[in-house]
């Protein structure tokens, strides 16, 4: 049995400790905290990557604090519309949702869609349609209402404008992650978001989309990323920082910095990703102000941070 380790991510943006209160600090951190040790308990007791990355997203979707599941934004039509990938790094198999509502963990659907399906990616009614198929559980739309972002998005309702959640406001919440490697040597990913606040209805971002938002390759890493999709998605992120290291040799350090503090920034993206290699090293790199991430390796005690 070999080395194991997991990454999370709650969202990147204008996170800085001006925008913060000590109390909120304190709920995000344990938030975090929980989220990554729930993987890491699964991944020390001989369980899988993919196994890890979905209770860990599990976690982060069941708190209002981020943006998805429970905490999902709202989109221009007042609703909540969400999107969630997953894809396992040895068999390249993956499953995805976009548009989804109702559903309380629309991570669980995309396992579902990878595990039960012979399809990768479904999006509204014929996602929701599956998932009562598959015993999925849906949830009223009271249960995504929550006062703080019905306020962010009263600020921009009447406007073309949509934002990054945590970009918008004092209130910050995100777009919620993980990566991880088991002790078999296999790699995960999954993420899952509410989008972006006052989206369009039938927007899709970058996060459900297999190669940008999310992708895990046993030959090279596992990423998921944080950020504004519509950048993510035109540069292609998650893939080419595993082609980077596929075709060019680099490290996984080197290839996420040439991506998100190099090509990103000079792309105009604002945003993060976490990702794991197949040795068990991390990178967490991101070019905004902040992003909640979290992080455990073999017997280390979590790191957890929030600001640069
Ligand atoms: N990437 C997500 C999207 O564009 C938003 C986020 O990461 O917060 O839908």
């Amino acid at each position: 049995m070999g080395d194991f380790a997991i990454a999370l991510h709650g969202g990147a943006g204008t996170i800085t400790p001006a925008s913060m209160t000590p109390d909120l600090e304190i709920k995000y951190k344990a938030a975090l905290s929980d989220a990554i040790n729930t993987g890491h308990a699964i991944l020390a007791s001989g369980g899988t990557a993919l196994d890890a990355v979905e209770a860990t997203v599990v976690s982060l979707e069941d708190t209002p604090l981020f943006n998805a599941g429970k905490g999902s934004v709202f989109t221009k039509h007042g609703r909540h519309e969400m999107d969630a990938a997953i894809m396992c790094g040895e068999t390249l198999k993956a499953g995805a949702v976009a548009g989804v509502h109702s559903i309380r963990n629309p991570i669980k659907l995309t396992r579902a869609i990878m595990d039960h399906s012979d399809h990768v990616f479904m999006s509204g009614y014929g996602a929701e349609e599956f998932a009562r198929n598959h015993n999925i559980v849906f949830e009223p739309e009271a249960y995504f209402f929550d006062p703080l972002r019905y306020q962010q998005w009263s600020e921009v309702r009447d406007s073309d404008r949509f934002i990054l959640d945590h970009t918008a406001g004092e209130e910050k919440f995100g777009t919620v992650g993980a990566v991880a490697l088991d002790q078999h040597g296999n790699l995960a990913a999954a993420t899952s978001t509410g989008g972006m606040t006052n989206k369009n209805y039938n927007r899709i971002g970058d996060t459900p989309v297999i190669g940008s938002g999310t992708y895990a390759n046993n030959e090279t890493c596992a990423i998921s990323c944080t950020g504004h999709g519509e950048y993510f998605l035109r540069a292609v992120v998650a893939y080419d920082v595993s082609c980077l290291m596929e075709y060019k040799g680099y490290t996984l350090q080197q290839a996420c910095e040439e991506v998100v503090l190099d090509k990103l920034v000079k792309f105009g993206g604002e945003g993060g990703l976490i990702a794991v290699d197949r040795s068990g090293s991390i990178a967490m790199p991101f070019n905004s102000e902040g992003m909640y991430r979290a992080s455990r390796s073999n017997n280390e005690q979590a790191q957890v941070a929030i600001y640069k």
